[in-house]
Parts: structure tokens; sequence; C-alpha cells
């Protein structure tokens, strides 16, 4: 069972409430309120109050009053009124009893080398005239906790302080008498300073908390804490009377420690007014309580320290008046004399040994769990130190490498100044060849531009990277022409015998014609150099690109023109479908060693048209595949129609509606296209024929600030001028009319501007001729009906069709239609279009091409002689023309 437990067992649930001292007597005031003020001479003219009343006027009945003060209350009245020695007591009654007490105090008190200083003690208000005075040596009789029993050299015991104890035995133990003496001067200073603390009403804590100038050494310091701790009082008293049957000695009343007598005074108060009083309570009084117990005939009483348990003061308490019981039942209420049974101390010293031990131990428990959990707190604030420090570590190698990032950033950061500072230098020390015009792009129309540019008389420079004349000289027009020249060989063959001769084909060297026709483009390309040599235009050789200051650098080297035309051209379109990569593209075609036994072109543009006419025709199974119902859909419906009809009947396999969703290379080498429609399988070449995109991703235009649409062409106005002053685009590159005499014409007409003052000379892009070189031909120059709807109305248009066998199938087993389709506009029949499908329409639409540049109308068609026979006599001797009635069909 431990100490706790022991003490809850022994007091149970009756650990009183605490009081305070005014509370006290004023519960007892309103229990039994007449026969307590009739003893304490209370009168009802001043209320109660919990603390010595400054308010309420002393009177010479309030010296009668009993009135427990504060330390601190008194001490701050001391200050103020009186001298720090003099303390006050109202009770007449009580300092009677003190002299009796003081006098069998005397009989004990030891005859120390102790301070013989007299002390004098006013006793009542200020007022006061009742005085007493008391030796030092009965003060240090009286002060409470000071006396002990102790037995001397000769077997006597009596009784003495415990710090004088330990200086007798020490005296005893033959120590040296001198350390002995001093021993008890530091006591005894130790004891004045407690005195002087007390007196003054300073608390301890305040004190101690500050520095006060003492000769006490901290071992004294530490015996004086530990004697606060114990129980400062011990009585026994009488309930009939109060009478005090035993003391614990040490509190043997008044005379001694100054506080100790007040609580000795107050003590015998309560005794006094046992009569209807619990029989279990505390009173506080300053920074003590009062505990008592009722017993039968006795009280015990104890005053202890704020912080001294409860509990264990009533076990104490109930464990001595249980014990007196035992031992003076029979004498107590004959007794007279106070202090009647002072032997009875011997026990209550034994007692409050054990439960001051017990406190004791429980406190040493406590300091030793304290100490532990120092120990473990300064391990654990070690710890935390340490990890501290290896945090503070981290951190500041985390701050390092923070510092050293920033710098390295900022290092980085200066070498991109510098690199960019060099850059610039160098780029700024390379030297810029200077023109009056550059020319971007060898191709028709830089050339064209480039040349005519010269005629007047200005610096030329033309960046190529590739081949001279560009897509025209080198994968369009030109190869075109000759491959076309070549399948017309077939058809002329096919209606030979139709005329006559017996001719046997034995082969047709596919390799043959293709040397021929590259032979024949690298005679152009040296003719188009050797023209740029005649006519002085410096030839850049290499891929040019836009700096940020509007030159062109190639290979490292920058070229400025005043003035800057882009003719880049364009390069045909893959689409993004699994296995597109298998197939080529129109370039691919002019790269063909051999014929194809088996192609698929894909697409319904001209290009398309013309390769798979002559890839058919010169014998390869062509399949065209177009993704609506008629090819040239941009063409006049009419003759598109005309078209996909003779087309139909071969020797091209068309496939309306069909596109392509997948290609895929078989084992043998062959390709299996999948279409929409269906599978194409065996495909020896996929051309794909569907659109050309500009070269202008590279170029940097936007560096220089040169707009582009959103399928990368160049944007221009009328007179070529980009969005850029100085830098001019014609050709393919600007997606308008993608032809070689366009890109040529608007080349010219430019330099003609720029360099000949024609200022306002410009290509006119309305009836721009164009002729496909499909099977049969197609010539067309103005507007299709549709665009003539468009801009004239349907009602303003007159419409002269003409479809007729010409000649030269007359013969023929091999039938082929012409048909010739003349737009008029207005009353005066404008002619504002010829479309023409058959034998000669290439040829033939030049010179009318001309007719409707100048706005001829259709009565000076009629007025020109036709030429007999050909088929463009057709033109001029047309008749029937027709208003339209509905809109054509696309
Ligand atoms: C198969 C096919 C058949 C055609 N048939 C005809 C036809 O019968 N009739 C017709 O009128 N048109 C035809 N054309 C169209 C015609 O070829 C073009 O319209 C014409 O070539 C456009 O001329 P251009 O000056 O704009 O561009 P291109 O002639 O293409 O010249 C551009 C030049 O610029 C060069 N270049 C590009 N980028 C750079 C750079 N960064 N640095 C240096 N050099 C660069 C290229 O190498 C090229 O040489 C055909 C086209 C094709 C593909």
């Amino acid at each position: 069972m431990n100490l706790s437990s022991t003490i809850d067992l022994a007091m149970g649930d009756k650990t009183p409430e605490s009081l305070s001292m005014d509370d006290y007597f004023d519960r007892l005031r309103s229990d039994h309120s007449p026969s307590i003020l009739a003893r304490s001479g209370r009168t009802n003219r001043c209320k109660p109050r919990s603390r010595l009343s400054t308010k309420c006027p002393p009177s010479a009945k309030s010296k009668k009053r009993l009135v427990f003060d504060d330390d601190n209350e008194v001490a701050r009245k001391r200050k103020v009124d009186r001298p720090i020695d003099v303390f006050e007591f109202e009770s007449q009654s009580a300092d009677e009893d003190s002299k009796a007490e003081e006098k069998e105090c005397n009989k004990v008190s030891p005859k120390g080398d102790l301070n013989k200083r007299r002390r004098s003690f006013s006793v009542g208000e200020e007022s006061s005239d009742t005085k007493i005075s008391v030796s030092d040596e009965v003060v240090a009789a009286r002060s409470p906790s000071r006396i002990i029993p102790f037995e001397d050299e000769n077997g006597n015991n009596t009784l003495v302080r415990p710090e004088m104890r330990r200086v007798f035995t020490e005296h005893r133990d033959d120590q040296s008498k001198k350390e002995s003496i001093e021993r008890a001067r530091r006591v005894k200073a130790m004891e004045q300073f407690q005195k002087d603390v007390l007196n003054s009403g300073e608390d301890w804590e305040s004190h101690h908390g500050s520095e006060v100038e003492t000769d006490l050494d901290e071992d004294l310091f530490d015996d004086f804490n530990h004697l606060q701790m114990e129980m400062e009082l011990t009585l026994i008293a009488r309930v009939s009377d109060g009478l005090i049957l035993a003391t614990s000695i040490e509190g043997a009343g008044d005379g001694g420690d100054v506080n100790m007598v007040k609580y000795s005074t107050q003590a015998k108060t309560i005794f006094k007014r046992l009569a209807g009083a619990p029989q279990m309570h505390s009173i506080e009084s300053g920074p003590y309580f009062f505990h008592y117990v009722t017993k039968g005939a006795i009280c015990a009483l104890c005053l202890c320290e704020k912080a001294f348990p409860r509990k264990l003061a009533f076990a104490f308490l109930e464990d001595i008046a249980q014990e007196f019981v035992n031992q003076y039942t029979n004498r107590i209420d004959s007794v007279v004399r106070p202090y009647h049974f002072l032997e009875f101390d011997q026990y209550i010293q034994q007692a409050k040994r054990k439960y001051a031990d017990r406190s004791r131990y429980a406190l040493g428990a406590v300091q030793n769990e304290l100490q532990d959990v120092t120990r473990i707190m300064v391990s654990n604030i070690e710890d935390v130190i340490h990890r501290g420090e290896a945090l503070n570590i981290l951190e500041s190698r985390a701050s390092d490498l923070n510092e050293m990032s920033r710098k390295y950033k900022e290092d980085a950061k200066a070498l991109n100044r510098k690199s960019t500072i060099f850059k610039v230098r160098m780029s700024s020390s390379v030297p810029v060849k200077e023109f009056d015009y550059l020319v971007l792009g060898g191709g028709s129309g830089g050339i064209a531009s480039a040349r005519r540019a010269r005629e007047f008389n200005v610096s030329v420079g033309l960046i190529e990277s590739g081949r001279l004349g560009g897509t025209c000289v080198n994968v369009g027009c030109v190869p075109k022409k000759v491959m076309y020249n070549c399948s017309l060989h077939a058809e002329f063959i096919r209606d030979h015998s139709d005329y006559g001769f017996d001719v046997t084909l034995n082969k047709f060297d596919f390799t043959k014609i293709k040397e021929s026709r590259d032979a024949y483009i690298r005679r152009l390309n040296s003719i188009y150099e050797n023209n740029l040599k005649g006519s002085d235009v410096e030839l850049i050789r290499g891929y040019g690109t836009f700096h940020e200051d509007g030159s062109i650098e190639v290979n490292g080297q920058r070229y400025r023109g005043k003035h800057t035309l882009i003719a880049v051209g364009g390069f045909p379109t893959i689409p993004d479908i699994p296995g597109a990569e298998l197939g080529t593209d129109s370039d691919g075609f002019f790269e063909f060693e051999t014929l194809p036994k088996k192609t698929v072109v894909v697409g319904a543009g001209y290009i398309a048209v013309e390769l798979a006419g002559v890839l058919a025709n010169l014998g390869s199974e062509t399949h065209l595949l177009i993704r609506y119902d008629h090819v040239l859909r941009t063409f006049d419906h009419t003759i598109a129609t005309c078209l996909t009809e003779s087309m139909e009947k071969g020797p091209v396999k068309l496939h309306k509606r069909t596109q392509v969703t997948k290609v895929e290379k078989d084992s043998n080498g062959t390709l299996t296209v999948t279409t929409n429609e269906g599978v194409i399988e065996g495909v020896e070449k996929l051309i794909w024929a569907i659109g050309r995109n500009p070269h202008t991703e590279k170029l940097n235009l936007d560096k220089i600030g040169v707009e582009t649409d959103a399928a990368g062409h160049i944007k221009v106005d009328d007179f070529q001028n980009t969005s850029k002053p100085g830098v001019y685009a014609v050709g393919d590159a600007i997606g308008k009319w993608l032809l070689t005499p366009v890109a040529i014409a608007a080349g010219r007409r430019l330099s003609h501007r720029l360099f000949n003052g024609e200022s306002n000379l410009r290509l006119n892009y309305e009836n721009i001729a164009t002729v496909v070189f499909s099977h049969p031909l197609i010539g067309t120059v103005g507007l299709t009906e549709k665009e003539a709807v468009a801009k004239y109305g349907l009602d303003n248009l007159t419409i002269y069709l003409s479809k007729f066998n010409p000649m030269y199938h007359s013969v023929t087993t091999h039938k082929e239609q012409c048909v010739m389709k003349m737009i008029c506009a207005g009353e005066e029949e404008k002619v504002v279009g010829i479309h023409l499908l058959g034998l000669g329409s290439d040829e033939m639409l030049q010179g009318f091409s001309v007719a409707v540049t100048m706005g001829a109308t259709k009565k000076q068609f009629d007025d020109t002689v036709a030429i007999h026979p050909t088929y463009a006599e057709e033109l001029v001797t047309m008749r029937g023309g027709k208003k339209l009635t509905a809109p054509p069909p696309f």
C-alpha cells in the first residue's frame, strides 16, 4: 500500500473544505453569531471583512475585535505606519495566556550562545498601550519548528533547535568548536533573515527571487526551505474551554518567532470557539493553513504551509488526537494548568517525523522523479539540440547549395549574355553582302524576277538550295510534259492501224525516256545557270534563312537586299494515314526508273489526272482514287464532267468516292492499299497527289515580321508586298494559281515596279489560262460557269456549248469527244470564260486567252474569220447560245 492510499484510507472522504480565517468566523457568526460576537466583542456596526480593515476606523471596540490578517497586509501597514519589529494583537486574554505559556516555555529554553538582544512587541492596535517584552532566548524557544528533543553528553533529554542539535552534536563529536560556532552563527543569521522576511511582510519567494544581500550560503537556504515544508505548529487543547494541554514545544506560543506568536494566538482563538464549529476543518491564515480535528473532549491542531498535503495533516492530527485520548482520557477534564501534558510532545514529535517523513519521502520521490524527468528532459533537450545542430548543418548546407545554385544561375545568365553578345558580335562581324535585289528561290518566279531586275541595272543575288529552275523545270511542267508527250505516242500507236500503218510494238523502254528527259532537264539547269550568269545575277548556292535584321544567312554568310523576294515554291503533301510513307509523290514519280506495272494515284487535281493519264497510257495499271464523283472539281463543271466520263472509259481505272485508310507493304515488296471502298493489292507504286504546301516553315519569317496564313502561304497584297516592307513574295509560296507562268509573270512585274519605276505594274490574276495535259487535253481561261454566275448573275450569262467528234477520230476506232464552251456575260456578250476539252486544246487556248484578256465579245469572235479545218474554228463559229436557267451543279 503506498503512502497516498494509506492517507486516503485514514481520511476517507472526510477531508474538510478550506476556509480563510475571516470566512471561517463569518460562517461561525452566521451559525452562532450571538455567542461568537459576544465573545469577540464585535458589534454590528462594522461589517465582516476578509482582510484587516483599513477602511473600518479603529475604535475602542474594534481593539477587542479579533482580526486575523495576512502577512502582506500587515506588512503593508507596518511599512507605512510603524517600525518593522512591532506587530499588533488585540486579545487581552490571549496576552495573559501567552505570559503563562512563556513561563512554561522558559523552563525548557536552551541556554545557547544566542543573541541576547531584546525586542519590544506592541500588543493591540497601533494606539494600544499594552506591550510585552520577551528575550531572544524565548523568541528562539518559541520559534516554530526550531525546538527538538536532544540527548546531551550526560544522557539528559533537553529541547534544542534542530540546527543547534547538529551544532551540539558536532561539538560533542569533538569537531572544531570554531566551526560549530560559525555554523551556529550562520543558523542564527538564517533565523534572523527569516524573521526579517516574515516581519517585513514580504513573501519568501520575493526574497528568494531577488538579490538579497546576506551572508547565508546556499546550504543554509536549502535547510531553510526544507524546514518550511514542515508542520509549523502543533497544539492539543480542551474543547470545553480551549485550554492548551499539549504542544510540540516549538509551537509553545508567543514570545518566539514573531509570526508564530501571532499564529499561536490565532490557534488559541480557534480553540476558544470550538463550540458549534465543525469537527474537523481547515482555516487559511496568510501563507498557512490551520487544520484541526476534534476528538471527544480534545482538539488537535496544526499549522502547515499551504503546500503541506491536507490529507497528511489530518491523518497526523487524527493520529495524535487518538493517541492523546488513549493516554489521558480520564485526566483531561481535571487539568487546570496549560501545557499539563507536555511530555506528550515526544509522541507528537514522533508522529510528526512519521508524517513529515512521509511527506519528505513523497517529496523525495517526486524530487527523484523530477530529477529523472529533468535528466530525461536534459537528454531530450540535448538530443533535440543535437538534432537541431544536425538540422542546422543541413539548413546551412541547403543554404550553401541555394547560394551556389543562385551563383550558378547568375553565372549561367552571365554566360548566356556573353554568348549572345559574342554571337551578335560574331554575326555583326560576318560581312553582309548587300544587293539591290536579293531573291530567295531559283525557280520559275525567282529566276524570272531576278533576270528582269538585272535588266534595270540593279545588283541582284539569287539563293537556290537545289537545282535551278525549281519545280517546273525539275519535277513539274517540263518533265511532266515530256512524259505526256511520251504517253501521246502510245495513243497514236493505238490509232496507227486505223490510219493504215502496220506497226508492231515490241516494247516500251521507260528507262530511255527517263534518261532523255533527265538529260534535257540537266541541260535546262545549265541553261538557267548560264542565263543567270549572262544576266549577271549572282547565284548563291545553299539554303537560306532569314536573320532578325532582315538579311539572309546561307552557309554562315549573310546577304542583304534593299529589296528581298521570297519565291520558294512548295512541296507535295503526304497524308497522315498508316503506311502513307510507303507511297511517293509527284517528285518521286520523276524518279521512277521503270514503268510500274500497277500504280495507285490518289487525288483529283490536275497533277493527279496528268500523272494517272501518262501512266495508264504508257501501260501501267493505273487506279485513280478520287474523293468525290468528278476529277478537276475546281474547273468548269462541263469540262470536269466530260473529262471524268472520258476517263471512265479507260485506260485509267477511276475510283470515285474512294479514300485510302491505310497502306501496307507485302512480302513481295508490293503495297496493299486499303480504302473505304475496298482493297487494292499488288500495287507497285502509290503516288500521293493531294495538294502542295508552301516552303515557308523553316524560313524564320516570324523573325522578320512576314505574315503567313494558316496553311503557311505568305500573305501578299496585289503588288506582291508582304507584311514586311521591302520583302515580297510570288509563285507557289503565296498559294495563288500554282502555275509557272503565274510565278514568272508576278516576278517580272515586280521587278518592273521596283527597279523600273513602273509603280502601278502588277499581275492581274484574272483570266489566267491553263492547260491540263490529260487524255483528252483540257484548256481553260477566264471564269467557270459557277464563277460567272457568282459574278454576273444567272440572268446575265449566255452559254455557248459545242460537243463534236474531232476529225482526227473520224477514222479511228478509238473515239474522243471535243467539248468547247464559251461563257458570255451581259447584253454585249463579253466572253468571260472559254473551256476546252479535246485535241489541240493546249495550243489553241493561248490566242483565245489573249482575246478574253482583252475583253473580247462574242460578236468580235464571230467577226473573226475561222481557220479551216481546225478544231479552233469552232470558237469563232459558235451559235445557239443559251441563257442559264439554273446554277451549275458544282
Ligand atoms: C508535277 C507538276 C506539274 C506541273 N505542271 C505545270 C504545268 O504544266 N504548267 C504550269 O504552269 N505549272 C505546272 N506546275 C506548277 C509549277 O511548277 C509551279 O507553279 C512553279 O514551279 C512555281 O514556281 P515558283 O517559283 O513559285 O516555285 P518553284 O519553281 O518551285 O521554285 C522554288 C525554288 O526555290 C527553291 N527554294 C525553296 N526554299 C529555298 C530556300 N530556303 N533556300 C534556297 N532555295 C530555296 C527551291 O529549291 C526551288 O528551286 C507543275 C507542278 C508540278 C509539281
